[in-house]
């Protein structure tokens, strides 16, 4: 992997929530390539694995956990397990997350609907709960756990990730965009509980990018862009997705203590220019 530039984190340790995800897994191996020890926490071994030996590949340092963020024991005894291998964390980055389909409408609008769609009204509670659960407790356990021993340690620092769709809700997905909002929110206020105890805490708000997750509703079967697709590249100034790597930048500026020191509270959007255009 190429790195736009390069830090120093040798002797450090990073766990990553949803480190073999499409996101997490670049945002892993960066860490990783600039010298932090990295422990990959998500859900599939299978996933996880490749990460880690893409990280072994690259002669960097890296362990990998296939584990429920939402389960305060299993992130305990995983807390447990590197202490005793690599000491306490120095970094964590959380990144599990994700949209739920059952709490997404099927048209941007309400016009009184044919049978088949998926209302407003057709949202499944419980569909609504995980999400929220998911993303937002899903942030809130893994910092518990980890910040826990970060607190009076020179240059802890904390990086959520929440989305473009926490600035302004995007149609059809409104528990996840108000999930979102809430990983904004919770950062500003970690950021300043955390203010006195030398842990910085920040986030990164990634627009669209092209992924295995979202190629379905973004590409045809002849691989073109579908009219979801055409209306997101509409709105983006630079007129095309991102590439995951492009959080990289932004990654290692907000983890580096000489970089950024004076940097905490802020949600960081990497969209190209999606957020700042009014469409006019
Ligand atoms: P992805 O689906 O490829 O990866 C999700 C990761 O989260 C996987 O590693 C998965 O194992 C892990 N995960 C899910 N539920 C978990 C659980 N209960 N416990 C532990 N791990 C769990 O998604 P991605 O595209 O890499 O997204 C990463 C983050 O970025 C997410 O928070 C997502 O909401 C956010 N995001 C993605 C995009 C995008 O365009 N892909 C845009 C904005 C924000």
């Amino acid at each position: 992997m190429e790195l736009p530039f390069h830090i120093n984190l040798e002797g450090k340790t990073a766990v990553v929530t949803g480190g073999s995800g499409v996101l997490g897994s670049v945002l892993s191996r960066a860490l990783a390539k600039c010298g932090a020890k990295v422990a990959i926490l998500a859900r599939n071994q299978e996933k996880i694995d490749r990460v880690v030996n893409e990280i072994h590949e690259d002669g960097g340092e890296a362990r990998g956990y296939s584990v429920n963020v939402l389960d305060k024991n299993e992130l305990l005894d995983i807390r447990e397990q590197l202490n005793e291998k690599w000491g306490p964390v120095d970094i964590l980055i959380n990144g599990a997350g994700g949209n739920h389909p059952k709490a997404t409408t099927s048209h941007e609008y309400f016009t009184g609907e044919a049978e088949d769609a998926q209302t407003f009204f057709d949202l499944e509670t419980e569909a609504v709960d995980e999400l929220f659960r998911l993303n937002f407790s899903g942030t809130l356990i893994p910092t518990q756990v980890f910040a826990e021993q970060m607190t009076n340690k020179k240059e802890a620092v904390i990086l959520n990730i929440s989305s473009m769709n926490a600035f302004t809700p995007l149609t059809k997905i409104p528990a996840y965009s108000g999930a979102k909002a809430a990983v904004s929110n919770f950062t500003q206020w970690l950021a300043v509980y955390f203010s006195k105890a030398g842990i910085r805490v920040n986030a990164m708000a990634p627009g669209f990018f092209l992924t295995e997750q979202n190629r379905g509703l973004l590409l045809d079967e002849q691989g073109k862009y579908t009219e979801r697709a055409d209306k997101i590249l509409s709105q983006t100034p630079t007129e095309r997705f991102g590439e995951a790597e492009e959080l990289v930048g932004t990654l290692l500026w907000l983890v580096d203590y000489k970089a950024s020191s004076f940097v905490n509270g802020i949600v960081v959007p990497i969209d190209g220019g999606f957020s700042a255009y009014s469409g006019v």
